[in-house]
């Protein structure tokens, strides 16, 4: 179970926040064993702005403000991409493959490499 990491999530009253023993109740930051937003790290939308808002600036500072327009290219415009297939029982991903978005063209990839975040054929930003 992990918590959502918005400071402010606890001052949204809703019922499902309302948590503690008989008599000393109070609003509380809502504990999930996953969340939908944020990468997994903000139980709602708004709490996710929330943060944004109080952090993203700071966040971007550190990490990197885009300060000129990057370019797609045929040289950073690889992705990966699957199709589902249906003919068994239930579905699976089958056809793994990289696409270049500029030139269309296609790459076979196994699945392992797929998985692989680092695995690109990208070589410029
Ligand atoms: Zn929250």
């Amino acid at each position: 179970m992990k918590f959502c990491q918005n400071s402010k999530c606890h001052t949204y009253k809703t019922k499902d926040r309302i948590k503690g023993t008989k008599g000393s109740k109070t609003y509380q930051t809502r504990r999930r064993s996953s969340f939908y937003y944020g990468n997994d790290n903000f139980c709602s939308m708004n709490c996710y702005n929330d943060w944004a808002n109080e952090f993203a600036d700071r966040a971007i500072d550190h990490f990197g403000r885009i300060t000129v327009a990057k370019h797609l290219t045929k040289d950073n415009a690889w992705s990966k991409d699957y199709d589902w297939d249906y003919s068994g029982s239930g579905s699976t991903r089958t056809n793994y493959r990289f696409v270049n978005g500029i030139t269309n063209e296609r790459r076979p990839l196994t699945e392992e490499q797929y998985r692989d975040k680092s695995y690109t054929l990208n070589t410029g930003e």
